[in-house]
């Protein structure tokens, strides 16, 4: 994060709890981080691990009984956490935009594509209808849809699922945002489809000035795309730190174990390495580590201690293996 002057987003501290009968049960915990104005910054994990709650926390959209009961998450210094729910409307339409992984869920079958974009950028823009409907096939063309003057009049379940993820993306940018969230933008879509997408998101995004928050399981799409990546187990951040460095020489074991599972293209043995286990369910998170069943290096005291997320070198880490306070057994 060095350079990095007033950061775009803060998350500080953030822990999200589900209220159950039983009492709380604690999703995500203690997760900290900036993203810089046009960084892209990627959020893997595996499913559970917390990542999708942390996209909606920041929105404003987290469902009940899911709710933040610490931290706060500020906006260009603002903090937006605790907003009435009409002025995180207003935010989440302008200055954030959100894609899914399921296009159908931004887009209303009622409408026309046209329509939708139109009145998304008529809500919060001054743009005469006629300006607006122009900047929407100026869009729709950007993002790559054929004929656009026409298709504009198109609802939705006539565009393919990679057309009408293309659509989303437009709807997302349209009235210029700082930050689009990204949860799975790509998973539902053919794989053939899914790199164009990404491509498409990364280049726009920087074209517009937006900062990219990438939701998602897949460490190749993070690799290719982000600029900076955090790692999430079981509600936690383990690691966080440059793609490039992470993507290397990963340094939290449960972060080794993701690099590995990236397939390469120049390896003809495949490199799908698969983590033992399964990521704990909540109701369920052992002590101590958290990945420690999992752990080929697990130590008496990951049994007991949870380790603090603490720099190490380019990277922040957490894992007694990098904590100096712990002596080696
Ligand atoms: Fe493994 Fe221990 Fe590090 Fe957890 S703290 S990742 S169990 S070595």
């Amino acid at each position: 994060m060095t350079g990095m002057t007033v950061p775009l987003l803060t998350v500080d501290h953030l822990r999200i709890e589900f209220a159950t009968r039983r009492g709380p049960l604690v999703a995500v915990e203690d997760i900290s981080f900036a993203i810089a104005p046009g960084e892209v910054f990627g959020i893997v994990g595996e499913s559970g691990a917390g990542k999708s709650l942390t996209g909606q926390a920041i929105i404003g959209l987290l469902e009940p009984p899911g709710h933040i009961t610490a931290g706060h998450i500020a906006l260009s210094g603002r903090r937006i956490d605790n907003l009435p729910y009409a002025q995180m409307r207003k935010i989440r339409g302008k200055q954030i935009g959100m894609i899914f992984q399921d296009p159908l869920t931004s887009l209303n079958p009622l409408y026309t594509v046209g329509q939708q974009l139109v009145e998304t950028i008529q809500t919060h823009t001054d743009m005469s209808a006629s300006r607006a409907r122009s900047h929407a096939v100026h869009l729709l063309e950007e993002v790559g849809i054929p004929a656009a003057e026409s298709r504009i009049d198109h609802y939705p379940y006539q565009f393919s699922g990679g057309m009408r993820q293309r659509v989303v993306i437009a709807l997302a940018l349209c009235v210029n945002p700082a930050l689009i969230i990204a949860d799975e933008p790509t998973t539902a879509l053919d794989v053939s489809i899914q790199a164009q997408i990404i491509a498409l998101l990364k280049q726009l995004c920087a074209e517009y000035g937006a900062a990219v928050i990438l939701i998602t399981h897949d460490m190749g799409v993070i690799a290719e795309t982000a600029d900076r990546v955090a790692v999430m187990y079981a509600g936690r951040l383990v690691e966080v730190g440059t793609v490039r460095r992470v993507v290397k020489q990963a340094t939290h074991p449960y972060a080794r174990g993701l690099m590995n599972a990236i397939p390469s293209l120049h390896q003809h043995q495949s490199r799908l390495v698969q983590i033992d286990g399964n990521m704990p369910r909540l109701t369920d998170i052992p002590g101590g580590c958290a990945f420690h069943p999992r752990c080929p290096k697990c130590m008496a005291i990951c049994r007991e201690k949870r380790p603090n997320l603490i720099k190490n070198g380019p990277v922040q880490v957490a894992c007694w293996l990098y904590d100096d306070t712990h002596q080696p057994e």
